[in-house]
Formats: structure tokens, sequence, C-alpha cells
């Protein structure tokens, strides 16, 4: 029988899905899985893609069973554990082969990975991958990071298995190192962002306008077939229009309103930080989700302050109001992937990557959960503008930003006004409206940190003279 064209660790969700992609591809696969019986059972249910896989029930037998150099896909959860798989594994290894860490591992772990197998003969590829299952098993977005060599070994497989958006699969190398999963980290905080602008918008309709599910989900449905179609808003009208089974009601009104998280949010937000720079909507999101898991700390506390006390939610004209909730939702989004750019390229710059900011707008047009044809129009407007500062300074963004700004502030002061939490609506307006400003007033700061701390200024004439006549000491 001939040797497997690549080998595949981990058959949880993600990887048994990927190594049937993969298979059916055409691909002859050798997979493993820690737990023998999840390996026997995949193969017994992998229906007409069984002769394409190779069940391996030792490493020994896995490794042998792939043709040199090996690219290995470790699907497993991330962390320490990819670093115990990665030990086992480098004993029966050669020269050449490639280990491929496709679970959503930090990108400071990646880079560590990276380097420790530095001068071994062996190589290392970090590689996002989105989608969850349904990509995984019919076309993700695949971003990856390591070697240009390493990805040469790899590409036509991973390009089979890819999404495709117009033809183009939606895979490609980016960079060295922690590039891939860098990528991937932002991806999952501009989804987070995403994820929470609808939520708000859903609170206003549900809240505000007093609407039902299933009506909250028509409008997520007529919004889809405009300007905001994108997976995030059809999946979103798909589950307001979900009944549940136990009870008959609404399915998201039985559910609990604790969101989860496992961590690539909070990464985005700490590298965005560590780098200064603003990502303020991935930063609303994340500690959003962080007050959503605090639901008795949230109950009590409606008990002792009460809701707001603004009375009726006031709106004059409801068709005009929610054309005006589109819009703001659309310039929020904007503000959001800018931030989520913005921070990319200071990390390119910063890990020496060139991240192809054009080429991971394309690879997000298909398969991964932002996928949506806005970022169609990134991907247009980085091509003609690669160098912009932000998105939103290219033409085609600056335009939209202006007409639809408008739509955000009324939302966001009705949301205020209304006693409605926004918090990432209005993150996104505060950051237009502070990045749009030449004179801004952080003169008072650097005077405030002047006075008690000596730090001196800069003076808009140019004059050289640093600091304030604030008190003894502090002059000249
Ligand atoms: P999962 O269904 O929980 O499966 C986990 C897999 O990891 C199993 O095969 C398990 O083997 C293996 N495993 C756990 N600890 C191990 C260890 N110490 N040594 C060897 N194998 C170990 O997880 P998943 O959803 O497929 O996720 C896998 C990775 O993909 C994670 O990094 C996740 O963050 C990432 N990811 C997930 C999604 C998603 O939508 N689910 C999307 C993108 C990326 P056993 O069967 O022996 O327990």
């Amino acid at each position: 029988m001939s040797q497997a064209e690549i080998g595949l660790i981990g058959l949880g969700v993600m990887g048994a899905n990927l190594a049937l992609n993969i298979a059916e591809k055409g691909n002859r696969i050798a997979v493993f899985n820690r737990t023998v019986e999840t390996t026997r059972k995949f193969h017994a249910d992998a229906g007409e893609l069984k002769s394409r896989i190779v069940p391996c029930e030792t490493i020994e037998e896995f490794v042998a069973a792939i043709r040199p150099p090996r690219p290995i896909i470790i699907m497993i959860k991330a962390g320490e554990a990819v670093d115990q798989q990665m030990e086992a594994l480098k004993p029966h290894l050669a020269s050449g082969d490639i280990m491929i860490d496709a679970g959503n591992a930090n990108f400071r772990d990646t880079m560590r990975r990276f380097d420790s197998l530095k001068d071994t003969g062996l190589t290392f590829i970090g590689m996002g991958v989105s989608g969850g299952e349904e990509g995984a098993r019919h076309g993700p977005s695949i971003m990856v990071g390591g070697t240009e060599e390493s990805y040469a070994r790899v590409e036509e497989v991973l390009t089979s298995i890819a999404a495709k958006y117009d033809g183009e699969p939606c895979v490609a190398w980016l960079g060295e190192n922690g590039a891939g999963h860098f990528v991937k980290t932002i991806h999952n905080g501009i989804e987070y962002a995403d994820m929470q602008m609808i939520a708000e918008i859903y609170g206003i309709l549900r809240d505000g306008l007093r609407m039902t599910a299933e009506e909250i989900g028509e409008v997520f449905g007529t919004w889809n077939r405009g300007r905001l179609n994108s997976y995030l808003i059809e999946i979103t009208e798909k589950v307001l229009k979900a009944t549940d089974p136990l009870t008959g009601k609404p399915m998201v009104d039985m559910i609990l309103d604790k969101a989860g998280q496992k961590g690539t949010g909070k990464w985005s937000a700490i590298e965005a930080q560590t780098m200064g720079v603003p990502a303020t909507g991935i930063e609303a999101a994340v500690a959003a989700r962080s007050i959503s898991s605090m639901k008795e700390e949230r109950e009590t506390a409606e008990k002792i302050l009460g809701l707001p006390s603004v009375g009726e939610f006031q709106v004059a004209d409801k068709a005009a109001f929610i054309t005006d909730l589109e819009n703001a939702l659309l310039a929020a989004k904007i503000g959001a992937y800018a931030q989520g750019f913005a921070v990319m390229s200071a990390a390119s710059k910063e890990f020496g990557w060139s991240l192809p900011m054009p080429t991971i707008a394309r690879i997000w047009r298909a398969g991964c959960i932002i996928r949506s044809q806005f970022l169609d129009e990134i991907t247009s407007a980085f091509t003609k503008a690669p160098d912009a500062a932000n998105l939103i300074v290219t033409p085609a963004f600056a335009a939209l930003v202006k007409e639809t700004d408008g739509a955000l502030r009324r939302i966001v002061s009705a949301a205020v006004l209304g006693g409605l939490p926004v918090p990432a609506l209005a993150s996104a307006l505060g950051y237009f409206d502070s990045y749009r400003r030449g004179r801004g007033t952080a003169n008072v700061i650097q005077a405030q940190r002047d006075f008690f701390g000596a730090h001196g200024f800069d003076r808009v004439d140019g004059a050289d003279s640093h600091h304030g006549p604030w008190g003894s000491g502090l002059n000249g």
C-alpha cells in the first residue's frame, strides 16, 4: 500500500473533520489519536473515505505510514498537550519532517516551538484554522506561519481542503514562525467584537423596541441580504428563529446569558495593549463576556441599584430606527476590523513578518467564522492602498464611515439614554471620534504628568521649553 501524503494526530471535533476533508480531496492520510478506541471508531465510520485513511494505533506505526519528508498535523487541545505530543513524536521523526500545530495556540508558544526545533533538521508550522466543525469538514480558512520551504511541502494538500471564494483558495503562507497563529488570534479577536456588536443590536431590538426573537430574526434575515451579509448575521437569524423543543418557546429566550471564552479574544487585547495599538472593540467584547459570566453578581446589583430609571424607550419612526441600526452595526464593524488590521500591521513590524494585509482579508472571505462580503471590500481597499495607516482612511472605507457614523451616533445616543448597555458599539464611535480629531485633549494629560512627575512635554510652537510653570523645581 502506498504511503500517506500527510499525517494527523487528534481525532476530536476539528481533527476528525479535517482528516475526512483531506481524504475526500483525494489525499491519503494517516491518523492517530491518544485514545485508540477513537481511532478505530473514526475509521469504521469513515464510509467510502475509509480506503484513503490509514488508522494507526502507535506513534511508530503512524510515522512509518507517512511519506518523508512527513507533514504531521497536530490538532489537539492547545497548550501543554502540544508540547507533550511533540516530545513523543520527535524521536521517531527524520530530518525534513514538519510538525504542524493546527490548534488555537498562543503565537508566543508557536514562536518558542519553532525556535526549539532550530538545528534539529525538523521544522514547525503554526497553522490557524477557522470555520469550526463545518469549516474543517468542508473548507476552512487556513493561516500558515513557518518557513516558506515547509509550506511548499503542504501547499497542495492545504489548497485542496481550504474554502474557496470565487474559486480562490482561502489559505496562505503569511510569514515565519508565529505569523499564522497571530493572524488567527486577531481573527478571533475581531470575531469577539463582531459577535458582541450583534448582541448589543439584538439587545436594543429586544429591550428597547420590545420585539420578539422571531421578529428580530426577520430583521437580521433582511440585513443578511444587504451590506451586512455575513455568516455571523446569517446564523443570528437562524438562532433567533429556532424553537426550544422542550418548551416551544424561542430557543434564545431559554439560553442563560453567560458567554464562555477560551482565550483568543483576551490574547488579542493583550497583544494590542502590549504594542500600544487601540483595539477598543475587542477589549469591550472581552470585558462584556467577563461581565456576562458574573450572572449572580449582576442579579444582586439589579436588586440593589435597579435598572436605569429612564422611562419608556422612545422611537418616533421604527422603520427609520431599524435602518439606523443596520448602518450603525456596519459602522461599528468597520471600527473593529480597522483596529484588528492595525494590530496586525504593528505586529508585522514588531516581529518582522511582512504580513500581507490584502491576502489576510482575501483568505477570510470564506471558510472562517467572520467570513463576509465586507472582507472582499477590505481586500480591495488594502490592494489599492497597501500602505494605508488605517483601513478607515482608505478612500472606500473613509466614504463608508462618513456615510454610516451618523447612524452609529444616533443609535449609541438612543441606547445610552434608554439605559441599554452598548460598550462595543460605543467603543467604535469613540474610536472614530478620537482618531479623526487632529487636536485631542492629551495636552492636559501631558501637563498633569509634567506637574506631578516632571515628565516634560513637547510644545505646539516647537519652542525649547519642555516643562510648565507649575512650581519650584519643575521649570526649565
Ligand atoms: P476536542 O474535540 O476536545 O478534541 C481534543 C483532542 O485533543 C482529542 O483528540 C484528544 O484526544 C486530544 N488530546 C487532548 N489532550 C491530549 C494530550 N495531552 N495528548 C494528546 N492528545 C490530546 O477539541 P477540538 O474542538 O477538536 O479542538 C482541537 C484544537 O482546535 C484546539 O486547539 C481548539 O482550540 C482548536 N480549534 C477548535 C475549533 C472549534 O470550533 N472546535 C475551531 C478552531 C480551532 P483523546 O481522544 O485521547 O482525548
